[in-house]
């Protein structure tokens, strides 16, 4: 891998599509013991982290002033609880971190082409706070009561809310099952999907 480290120094998390932050902190690193959580973040150059995806958005922030990163994975469920918000969040109360000085990276994620849902996942939307123009945003309609979810609008306006500016937000735009010859895709290959690593370090 690029990070120019050995796959030891790369810390993932064991992830439960929720909300909860794993922090690994420079010097105060014991043996990492793989956490439950959905999102990780850190100030250690010393470590890369990453998410494990496929057909979830990885969502990846760097903070330009302070060279803290996180990386969240955030589904569907996920981004019905926000997980890009607490993301941002959690850097800032830990780190000191400022919405505006962050820039972030959406990886490939199922697009709203292929992101068939049922109404269970509008609903969870609405538990989690999303307001009724939100909710216009990033869902459409599609046969009877079926609907198609842009999940990396979802992130990228959730990023937009907590105070990052639009233009420091990155899409890659490409949709997981449409292009599942080349990215792993849950929908398209369902127990024979593989995963995708969206990883970062801070270079110090
Ligand atoms: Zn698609």
């Amino acid at each position: 891998m690029s990070l120019g480290l050995t796959r030891d120094r790369l810390l993932l998390i064991r992830q439960m599509h929720g909300t909860a932050v794993a922090i690994a902190q420079r010097g105060r690193q014991a043996a990492w013991d793989r956490p439950a959580a959905d999102t990780i973040i850190t100030d250690d150059p010393e470590i890369a982290i990453g998410v494990r995806v496929a057909d979830c958005a990885p969502v990846l922030l760097f903070d330009r002033r302070k060279g803290v990163v996180g990386a969240a994975h955030a589904g569907w469920r996920g981004a019905a609880a926000q997980a890009a918000t607490s993301a941002v969040r959690a850097m800032q109360q830990t780190f000191g971190s400022h919405p505006t000085d962050l820039v972030a990276a959406i990886g490939p994620c199922l697009g709203a082409c292929c992101g068939e849902v049922g109404p269970e996942v509008l609903d969870a939307f609405r538990s989690g706070g999303a307001d009724q123009a939100s909710i216009e945003k990033w869902f459409r309609p599609g046969r009877a009561d079926r609907l198609f979810l842009d999940l990396s609008r979802a992130n990228r306006d959730q990023l937009i809310h907590v105070g990052m500016s639009p233009g420091a937000i990155f899409e890659s735009g490409l949709c997981t099952k449409t292009h599942h010859e080349r990215l792993h895709s849950y929908r398209a290959d369902r127990e024979r999907a593989g995963r995708m690593l969206g990883a970062i370090r801070a270079i110090a």
